[in-house]
Parts: structure tokens; sequence; C-alpha cells
């Protein structure tokens, strides 16, 4: 039975505070009781700020009935990926070798939640440093899919994805190099943004892949990724990639809108019943009055190839600080060589170091001619593509993964399975586009997510057609944990 705290929104949560029905201590207190309950089975949290919540919780409640709230939003709980930090708390990555890790700074998105009076629940679990497709290569355990305790939530933002989905959080963000925001969003059952590349200050996230990595928001409704983008976006001096022109929410009139689907996302790979969930996804879209049209993005097929030469590149350069002398673990040794290459071996897990290994071959000096430029080159490719795609029609729909959750354990052993898990988002960070995944149909139980890709800067825009086929869509089924 629901209460009033159930499955609240960043909207409905902002509207009951300000009204007074509710209290931000209150509101906190039920998120811990139902993350005591619910998280020993789903493990979405690494660390909980409980302590810190509820001081933050009653500071905000002070200032709501003195009329100094610091937004509409002052008192809402949310949730945070682990690999941004938090001055003086835990920050893991997911990694063992940040397992002592305490950051002296925050992250530009943190500051921004904080100084609109937002509430930290705790920091979410993850894929070690992001890499991965389900959250198992974390060291602290993996996350479980809210919707079925033996299936994965998706990767690598799968605590936060499980924290919205089991409500244990109004919100949470996610980062999302290659689909770590829309996969985990889709296999949840959530609405996962992934914004225009520099549209969200990257200061703070720790890095994987630099010019891939963006941060995002992974909510109930699409209302609410509206709201979050709204507080975590704009320009940031402290990122050099941040881009100065904010995006705006203009209001564009979405009717007479024309959408391509790109026939390259409909081939063999894309499991039947998935396929059916997106094809009736995208008849609602054309009901709306949308057009419709095929169109292709013939680089498409090369986008994977690319992303693991590129990503592994900035990745062995990123992770090359872990020295275990600047930051977290460190193993003793003999020598000062020897506590470098201890303290790498027994803090990396396997993936990290497959792919620090293979950045690092293919960014040697013999290599990367045949390797990282040729990728760089086949990256304009595929941006090229999009780019003469948006010539005609105003946004891309199509599948955000080829299948439904799968289950644990089924693809650890085989990394090339894992990886095609995003054959259909990594394009979209290679050429730096927003993109979300909402929440589709269902296949077995489970829940399908419908990828919509815009041009840059075209978030709110993405949003707006979301809501409208929020509209439409019959009710989903709540995940039953
Ligand atoms: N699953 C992809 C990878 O393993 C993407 C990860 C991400 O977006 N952080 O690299």
């Amino acid at each position: 039975m629901d209460n009033i705290y159930n499955y609240l929104t960043l909207e409905k949560a902002s509207e009951k505070l300000q009204n007074n029905e509710i209290s931000s201590l209150d509101l906190n207190k039920f998120y811990f009781e139902r993350i005591h309950e619910i998280n020993p089975k789903v493990n979405a949290y690494i660390t909980l700020l409980e302590n810190e919540a509820l001081a933050a919780a009653k500071a905000s409640d002070d200032r709501r009935s003195r009329k100094q709230s610091l937004s509409e939003y002052d008192g809402i709980p949310i949730a945070i990926k682990d690999n941004l930090v938090m001055e003086g708390i835990l920050t893991t990555a997911g990694s063992k070798i940040l397992e002592n890790f305490k950051p002296s700074y925050n992250a530009t998105v943190i500051k921004k939640l904080k100084d609109a009076g937002l509430v930290i629940l705790g920091k979410t679990n993850l894929d070690e440093f992001a890499m991965g497709s389900s959250t198992e290569t974390s060291n602290y355990g993996p996350t479980k899919n809210p919707w079925d305790l033996e299936r994965v939530p998706g990767g690598s933002s799968g605590g936060s994805a499980a924290a919205v989905a089991a409500d244990m959080c109004v919100a949470a963000l996610g980062s999302d190099t290659g689909g770590s925001i829309r996969q985990p969003a889709s296999f949840c059952g959530v609405v996962g943004l992934k914004p225009t590349y520099g549209a969200v200050s990257r200061y703070g996230l720790i890095a994987m892949a630099s010019s891939l990595d963006q941060i995002g928001t992974m909510t109930k409704t699409a209302g609410d990724a509206e709201i979050l983008f709204k507080l975590i976006s704009g320009y940031d001096k402290n990122d050099a990639t941040s881009l100065k022109e904010e995006v705006k929410n203009d209001n564009k009139d979405i009717k007479n809108l024309k959408v391509g689907v790109p026939r390259e996302y409909f081939t063999e790979g894309l499991e039947p019943e998935v396929k059916k969930v997106i094809e009736q996804a995208i008849e609602k879209v054309k009901n709306l009055g949308a057009e419709v049209q095929e169109i292709s993005l013939p680089n498409s097929k090369y986008a994977l190839s690319c992303y693991y030469i590129i990503m592994p590149v900035e990745v062995s350069s990123n992770l090359a600080r872990f020295d275990g002398i600047k930051y977290g673990f460190s193993s003793k040794a003999d020598s000062l060589l020897n506590v470098y290459l201890n303290s790498r071996s027994e803090g990396f897990g396997d993936e990290a170091e497959r792919r620090i290994i293979l950045g690092a071959y293919g960014s040697s000096a013999g290599y990367i001619g045949k390797f990282y430029h040729k990728a760089q080159k086949v990256r304009a490719l595929v941006k090229k593509d999009f780019d003469e795609a948006f010539q005609k029609v105003d946004f891309i729909l199509g599948p955000v993964a080829p299948e439904i959750a799968f289950k644990v354990g089924e693809k650890t052993k085989d990394p090339l399975k894992m990886y095609l898990s995003d054959n259909y988002t990594i394009a979209i960070n290679l050429a730096g586009l927003p993109a979300a995944s909402i929440p589709a149909g269902m296949v077995d139980n489970l829940p399908v997510g419908l990828q919509i890709i815009g041009p840059q800067k075209s978030d709110f825009e993405i949003l707006q057609l979301a809501k409208i086929f929020e509209g439409v869509k019959s009710e989903l089924p709540r995940a039953s944990i």
C-alpha cells in the first residue's frame, strides 16, 4: 500500500514540501527505512550518509520555516554515483584502489545540488571506474535488478538506476561514457538522460575516458529529468570542455516533428521481443502526429570497434594517476617501483587492467597511427552520419540495448558479449550528442527503454518529446521489490 512518500518525484516532493504536507526530515527518514529494508537485497548503495543527510534535512526544514529555502527542491533526497567526488566522503569509483579515498573537494554537480538544498542519501554502486554494462565489476559486489534479483541492473550506473527503480531515492545522478546511464535506465525502467557533451561540468567526475564521459540524470519521469538537468548543467571554468553557451529550454513546438529510424539499429542482434516494443513505441510517436522516416547511419557499424580503441587509450592515461602514492590504497613494498607495481596490480580489477593494457598498446609509438589515429578518423565519420541525419529529421528513435536485463554472471566470462550491450548507445558518445532512455514497454515482466537521440544542445527538446510520450503510454508496472 502506498503512503504519501512512496514513488515521489522531484516535482511532487517539491509540491508537498512547499505545502508543508511533509517535512524533509520525515521524507529522508522514510528513504533510510526503505534503504535499510531493500538495499541488503539490491546492493544499490556503497556508502550511506544517514547522519549527514538527516542533519541536512533538519537544516532544510528550518530554512523552509524561515521562508529562506534555497530552491523549490530544498530538502529533497537524491543519490549520487560513486565516481563523483564529495568532500570528506568516501569515494571509491567501485574500485579497491580507492577503498579509503576521501576527496578534498566537491564535484561541481555536487556543489550545485547542495547550493539548491538537495540532500544526498549516499553513494551508489557502479562497475569499477564505470567500466562495464552490468555493475558486476564493482569491488563492492554486484547490484541486483529490483525487477528480478537474479538479473543485472545494467551498468555502469546500475546502483543509481536500481535505487531509483526500487524507490530508494527520489532521483539520482549517473555518468555515461558509452551507455552507462541509458542502458541501466532501460533495464530498470527509469528515465536516463545523457546530456550533450560539455553541457554538465565533469569537474570532480573521476575520469574514465574524458572525451566521452558525461554526467547525467536518472529519474522516475522525464519531467524530473528536466528539473535535475536544469540544476546541474551550465558553464564551469573548472572544466576545459564545458560549453560556454548554456543549453536552453526554448520550448520548441513539438508538432510537425520529423523522426528518423535508423535501419542499422533493427538488424540481427536485436532481440525480436525488444524490437516489437520499440516498433510499437515508434508507432505511438507517429500517432502523436510525427512523420516517421527510415534513415541510415552507415558508419554506426564501426562505432563499437572505434570506441574500444579510443576509450582504453584515454582510460590508460587517466588511470595512470592511481599509483599507490597519491590516492587511496597503497601496497607495502621494498622499493618505490614495487609500491607502484603492487598497488596497481592489487588495486585494479580485471576489467580495469584489461583496458589499461589495451590502451597502452593502442597508443604506443609503434601502433598509435594504426589504431588510435585511425579510430579518431572513424569517429569523425560516425559523427558525420548524425550531422547528415539531423539535416533531415529532428530526432532519431531506436532501441537502447539489444535485449532485456540479463542474468547475473551470464556475460562476465565473455567481455566481447558484454561490450555488445552498448551497440546502440556508444555512437552517441563518440558524436557528443544528447540522448535519453525512456520506459517504453515490458518483455517478460522486465522493462525496455526507447532511445531518443537529438542534435547537440537539444536536451530539453528530447525531454519534451519524452514527456509527451509518457503522457500517452499506459502506466508501467513498478518493480515489485
Ligand atoms: N559499457 C560501456 C563500457 O564498458 C560504457 C560504460 C560507460 O558508459 N561508463 O565501456
